[in-house]
């Protein structure tokens, strides 16, 4: 798709909002009420954040013990889980997202398998005998590798041992069936903005009534556990959102994710591609080309107007080597060379040709030093 002439291939750091759905926000950000009046606008403006509330619920198959609190995005809500849960003791998984690993500096790090899922055996090892009340919190899908995690087994062994489970199910979410209540964690983590909704909003599912300490005080807004008056743009179109979720349409973008691999590993056999044959979703490939930094690729494909990420976003633009890759064992050289490309719900075939094109055409280019190097 192209946004500006741009081939845009990094839909897991943000996907472009989808057109129902800027309509929608559109009406509310001109709408005058402030959910907390009393008055027909208030009440109206109650109504409609109750409505995505009620769109977001039935999306996930929420239980009647469960809560949705609005918040900035997941980023907040992952502080909210950790910070807010209380707990003596929080074990997260090396592959974790910044938002979650950056929040608790006394954390303990659950560490990942070469196929980039998380050592389950090790999270039983580690919760042995333990006594005090724990959080666990590991990602449902990695936004760099795209690996679906076995939430269902981790949140067995948490229950085992009596300790609480907190998923961030970002890039779950529209991706794969995501059935709260099946899924048995006690807190979940969603955010607006890699759904076609837009970005700064986003929610914690507080599942079966777990205590949930506010961070943001002073308006009693969100049950008291988020002050601020609420978004209602943001709020009404991450609702809207959740009713456009096409989770079978979205498995065909796997015939192009696969075209590219195919593609690229055909002309470069070097190409070292990760978590593939691991149950993973379907528009995400995340490879490396050793001896080619994630920079150099990068900047090459920039220069083609494609946009693609070496895996996380850095706050600061910068290219860093990914920990993801790092935790599965993958050595620095690797770790600096990767690229990730995300298709989403605007990528078309002739996207997937150019970066195809365009990424041989570099590859042409660097061969020659690769094989020096
Ligand atoms: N968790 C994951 C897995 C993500 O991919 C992202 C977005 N990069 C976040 C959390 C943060 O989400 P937000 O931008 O809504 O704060």
């Amino acid at each position: 798709m192209s946004i500006s002439g741009l081939t845009y291939l990094d839909h897991n750091a943000t996907t472009p909002t989808k057109p129902a759905v800027v309509e929608k926000m559109q009406e509310m950000l001109t709408f005058p009420g402030n959910a907390s009046a009393i008055h027909k606008a208030g009440r109206e403006a109650r109504r409609r954040i109750e409505q995505a509330r009620g769109e977001i619920a039935a999306a996930l198959h929420i239980g009647l013990r469960d809560v949705i609190v609005f918040t900035g995005g997941a980023t907040e809500a992952n502080n909210l889980a950790l910070l807010g849960a209380g707990m003596e003791r929080v074990i997260v998984s090396a592959i974790e997202h910044p938002s979650v690993l950056g929040v608790r500096g006394d954390a303990e790090v659950l560490p990942v398998l070469p196929s980039g899922i998380v050592d389950v055996a090790a999270l039983g090892k580690m919760l042995e005998g333990n006594t005090r009340q724990t959080l666990i919190s590991v990602m449902y899908v990695n936004n760099e590798t795209g690996v679906i995690q076995p939430m269902e087994e981790i949140v067995a062994v948490a229950r085992k041992r009596g300790a609480l489970v907190h998923t961030d199910a970002v890039q779950a979410f529209g991706k794969i069936p995501l059935d709260v209540q099946k899924l048995g964690a006690d807190f979940v983590t969603l955010s607006a903005h890699k759904i076609g909704g837009p970005q700064g909003v986003g929610c914690l599912v507080i599942c079966n009534c777990n205590p949930v300490a506010p961070m943001v005080r002073g308006g009693n807004q969100e049950k008291n556990i988020r002050s601020g008056t609420e978004n209602l743009p943001g709020i009404v179109a991450f609702g809207h959102a959740t009713t456009l979720i096409d989770v079978e349409g979205f498995q065909k973008l796997s015939l192009w994710r696969d075209k590219i691999e195919t593609s690229l590993k055909a002309a470069a056999p070097e190409l070292v591609f990760f978590g593939k044959d691991m149950p993973r979703i379907a528009n995400t490939t995340m490879f490396a080309l050793p001896g080619a930094p994630s920079e150099t690729q990068l900047i090459s494909l920039d220069l083609a107007g494609i946009c693609v990420s070496n895996g996380s976003a850095c706050s600061s633009g910068t290219v860093k080597a990914s920990h993801v890759l790092k935790a599965m064992g993958a050595d620095e050289a690797a770790a600096g060379a990767s690229l990730r490309v995300s298709l989403g719900w605007n990528t078309t075939e002739k996207d997937v040709d150019y970066f195809i094109e365009k990424w041989l055409d570099m590859y042409a280019r660097v061969k020659s030093r690769l094989k020096q190097a």
